[in-house]
């Protein structure tokens, strides 16, 4: 499968590893002593430099934000500024055993207590929790944070809200959490649709889920209006901040009427992610909810920091221990480096950055929302020559050195293919992003074997997605 690599055991020969220890003065290592070995592993017996030639070939096989732009619509896929990295491998910080005492984590308490601060002040919101470990979780402790505050109230409420244009993860939290998915549909303008939000209000509505900006990369322009329904009725507004690229330093989500939000720490705030993770999702909430919030908490006294566990109306524990510190770091080192200028800045060209590339596009290809749009927008397949569709699209930007877009998401759009370039790129980047979009779309008229035999470049050729999924192949046969 992989024809330009050789597997580590190819590279076997017996013999071949000559690493010796030296000797220490007159004595000599004795062997580890038969008893003490638990099992015969069968390792391979190469040189150190074939180990090292081997992983870094491996390294390459990959696609990665450091190997090309990774329009990666939802994802924000940003270059990762390098110092992150660094700050995140510091031995201060790599060396600390997170059963640590307070007295001894001082350093680590307070880095966690001032990036809460920092999302509250980016967010407006009153407390937040770094708690949880991904976007998904983040959305699965809000609804738990919900659930609690109608229970102490003494409402049933079972019924939350989420737009047709939802990410999956918003449904799957909901119903995790024992309430009902009510699906309210988008108006042709990519909005929520005002009527059906109004007709679906009851006293059963706990919450309803929004995505700020929406996956199609679109500003709800009712997002005041939707606040005030929610609220007349006495249900919370919950926001999926996991892609806050567009409106960071820019606009706060507490501003807008919302009750509780998680944001991607791996997203807006640097952290190379993929593959499912890592990553964080913190949880920020307004005042009435901060009593709910998972245990424990940081405080700060006298200049002493520590954590709280004394909260009777907590939800409890989501982690062990106290989250992702290190991606905690990354977001840490971030937002100190950009300040709040440099965060308005990173909203303003990511914003600047997607409408530049939409209306490039939209002369090429069929844009459904014909609107300015935020940080990503979304385009389709409608109309491309040979019935040639979005996946083959999508795997031939492969061979023009781009990673693909994210595609058939939204589900809402048919063939959906959404574009999120991020602030990162250069216009030159993005011309290039053009151009190739371009020269696929004149392969479509006169060469579509090609596109169909897409990619022909990679490592690893055109897959069969289905039998990928259902029957993996997760070890090497020789
Ligand atoms: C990425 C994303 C999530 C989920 O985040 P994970 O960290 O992958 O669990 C939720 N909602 C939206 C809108 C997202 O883009």
């Amino acid at each position: 499968m992989v024809s330009t690599m050789q597997t580590i055991f190819s590279l076997h020969k017996k013999g071949k590893n000559k690493y010796t220890v030296p000797q220490f003065g007159e004595k000599s290592f004795d062997p580890i002593p038969e008893h003490l070995c638990r099992s015969k592993l069968d390792l391979v017996d190469v040189s150190e430099v074939d180990v090292v030639r081997h992983y870094r070939k491996l390294s390459s096989l990959n696609f990665g934000v450091d190997n090309g732009m990774y329009p990666l619509g939802s994802c924000t896929m940003k270059y990762n500024p390098k110092i992150n990295d660094a700050v995140a491998s510091l031995v201060q910080f790599t060396g600390q055993h997170p059963a640590t005492i307070e007295e001894l984590s001082q350093g680590a308490l307070q880095i966690m207590y001032e990036l809460s601060q920092m999302l509250c002040a980016i967010t407006g919101m009153k407390r937040f929790t770094l708690m949880p470990a991904a976007g998904a979780h983040g959305e699965l402790t809000g609804v738990m944070i919900i659930k609690k505050y109608f229970e102490i109230k003494g409402e049933r409420r079972n019924v939350i809200l989420i737009p047709d244009s939802a990410h999956g993860t918003n449904p799957a939290s909901v119903a995790m959490c024992g309430f009902t998915v009510k699906e309210i549909p988008s108006n042709s303008d990519g909005d929520v649709d005002i009527d059906a939000l109004r007709a679906a209000m009851d006293e059963n509505v706990a919450a309803m889920m929004l995505t700020c900006p929406n996956t199609l990369g679109l500003f709800d322009r009712n997002i005041i209006t939707i606040a005030e329904i929610l609220h007349t009725h006495g249900a919370l507004f919950y926001c999926d901040g996991a892609n806050l690229n567009a409106i960071v330093g820019k606009v706060r989500p507490a501003d807008l009427g919302f009750d509780i939000m998680h944001v991607n720490l791996h997203k807006t705030f640097s952290t190379p992610h993929g593959g499912g993770g890592p990553g964080s999702g913190p949880i920020g909430v307004v005042e009435t909810l901060s009593p709910f919030m998972p245990v424990p908490v940081i405080e700060k006294k006298d200049a002493q920091y520590y954590l709280e566990y004394n909260r009777p109306q907590s939800i409890g524990r989501v982690h062990s221990f106290y989250g992702n510190f290190l991606i905690m770091l990354r977001a840490y080192t971030y937002i100190r480096m950009l300040g709040a200028s440099g965060l308005k800045q990173v909203a303003e060209h990511a914003v600047v950055n997607a409408n530049y590339l939409r209306v490039k596009l939209q002369t090429h290809f069929n844009l459904p929302y014909k609107r300015i749009c935020m940080h990503e927008f979304v385009i389709n397949d409608e109309g491309m020559p040979g019935g040639i569709t979005t996946n083959e699209i999508a795997k031939r930007l492969l061979d023009y050195g781009f990673h693909a877009p994210t595609v058939y998401f939204p589900l809402i759009v048919h063939g959906a293919i959404m574009v999120e370039p991020t602030e990162t790129e250069h216009k030159e980047t993005l011309d290039a992003f053009v151009d190739a979009m371009v020269a696929i779309k004149n392969e479509a008229h006169t060469n579509p074997e090609v596109l169909k035999a897409a990619p022909l470049t990679t490592p690893v050729r055109k897959v069969d997605a289905v039998l990928a999924a259902r029957k993996p192949v997760l070890q090497w046969e020789e």
